[in-house]
C-alpha cells in the first residue's frame, strides 16, 4: 500500500499539500519563505520505526547536516525528530545516545530539538527520554498530547524539570482505556492543559489550526497579563495558512512545523484519517480517470 500510493503520480502530487518536498533543499526553501512572512519554522525529516542501529546512526548524521545548514543559512528553524526514527524500537540507550549528541549539537549552536510524541507505546520512554537529556541541556523539549488521561499527570511532571513543552491534541489511534473517545473531552482537557502550560513562565508551542482553542489560548493570556511573547503558536504546514497569517498580523508568534523527505506515507495518512473531508478528496481524485 505504502509502496503504491508513494509512487502514484496522483498521490505524490496530493501529499505535497502537506509535505514541502523530498529534499533538504525544498525544506530550507520553505522555512525561508517562512522566515520571510514573519513565522519561525521546525524541520522534520520524515522517518519513523527504523529497524536497524545503521539506519538510526544515519539519522543521526543526517540531522547534525540540518543544523549546519540552519545555521549557514542564518534561519529561524529549529529541528522535531521522532524518538523510533533514531533507534527507540531497537533500544533505548542506543536512542538515548544519539539523541543526546544531536542535543548537544543543536546547543553549541544555539538552536533546540524537539521530540515528537508518537503513539501510545512510546509515551513513556519518549517522557523518560526527555527528563534524562533535559538532566543536562536545555535544548531540548517533547510534545504532550490532550486526548491522553495520562496527560495531566505528565505535563506536572515534565513542568516541575522545566520541559519546554508542544501541547497538541493527538494524531495516532488510541484505545479508550487510555485516550478520550469524545472530540469534546480532548478540546476541554487541551484547554486546561494549556492554562497550565502558560501559567508556568516556561515558553511552551500551542499546537493547534482550531480556532476555538486559539480564542481560549489568546483570552487566557489576555487575562492573565502572560505578554504574546511568552508562548508560541504551532501549526502543519499546508493547514490554515489564512489563521497562521492572520495570528503572525496579530503579533503571536507563529511556528510551522514543515515536513519533508521521502518517508511521507505515514505522515500524509495521519493528516488524511484527521478529516473525512480529506480522505474523500484523495479517493476522488485517486481514482479519476
Ligand atoms: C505543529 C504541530 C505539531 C504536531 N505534533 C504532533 C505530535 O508530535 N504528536 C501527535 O500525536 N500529534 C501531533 N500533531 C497533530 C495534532 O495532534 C492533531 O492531530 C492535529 O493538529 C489536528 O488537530 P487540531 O488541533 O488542528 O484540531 P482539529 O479539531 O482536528 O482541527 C481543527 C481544524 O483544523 C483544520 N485541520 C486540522 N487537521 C487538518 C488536516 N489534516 N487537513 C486539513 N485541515 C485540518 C480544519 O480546519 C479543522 O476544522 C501536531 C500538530 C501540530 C499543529
Amino acid at each position: 500500500m505504502a509502496r503504491w500510493v508513494t509512487s502514484n503520480p496522483t498521490s505524490r502530487r496530493m501529499a505535497r499539500r502537506f509535505v514541502a518536498g523530498e529534499t533538504l533543499d525544498d525544506a530550507i526553501a520553505v522555512a525561508r519563505a517562512c522566515n520571510q512572512a514573519g513565522m519561525r519554522a521546525s524541520l522534520d525529516f520524515l522517518g519513523e520505526n527504523v529497524a536497524s542501529e545503521a539506519e538510526a546512526r544515519q539519522v543521526q548524521q543526517m540531522y547534525f547536516g540540518v543544523f549546519d545548514r540552519i545555521a549557514a543559512e542564518k534561519l529561524d528553524a529549529n529541528v522535531s525528530l521522532k524518538p523510533t526514527q533514531l533507534g527507540l524500537d531497537i533500544s533505548f540507550d542506543l536512542c538515548a545516545g544519539l539523541l543526546e549528541s544531536i542535543v548537544a549539537h543543536a546547543a553549541g549552536l544555539g538552536n533546540f530539538v524537539r521530540m515528537d510524541m508518537e503513539g501510545s507505546p512510546y509515551t513513556q520512554r519518549t517522557i523518560d527520554l526527555c527528563q534524562r537529556l533535559r538532566a543536562r541541556s536545555d535544548a531540548v523539549g517533547t510534545v504532550v498530547q490532550s486526548y491522553l488521561y495520562r496527560t495531566e499527570a505528565d505535563v506536572k511532571d515534565l513542568l516541575a524539570a522545566g520541559c519546554r513543552l508542544r501541547l497538541c491534541k493527538g494524531a495516532y489511534k488510541e484505545p479508550p482505556e487510555i485516550a478520550f473517545p469524545q472530540k469534546k473531552d480532548v478540546d476541554a482537557n487541551f484547554v486546561s492543559l494549556m492554562k497550565l502550560l502558560l501559567a508556568s513562565g516556561i515558553y511552551h508551542g500551542i499546537a493547534t489550526h482550531d480556532p476555538a482553542m486559539i480564542a481560549d489560548t489568546t483570552e487566557f493570556a489576555a487575562q492573565q497579563g502572560i505578554a504574546k511573547e511568552k508562548f508560541e503558536f504551532q501549526m502543519l504546514y499546508g493547514i490554515r495558512t489564512d489563521l497562521q497569517q492572520q495570528l503572525v498580523r496579530e503579533g503571536y508568534h507563529l511556528r510551522v512545523y514543515i515536513p519533508y523527505g521521502t518517508q511521507w506515507f505515514p505522515y500524509f495518512m495521519r493528516r488524511l484519517a484527521e478529516r473525512p473531508a480529506n480522505v474523500l478528496f484523495f479517493l476522488r481524485n485517486l481514482f479519476r480517470r
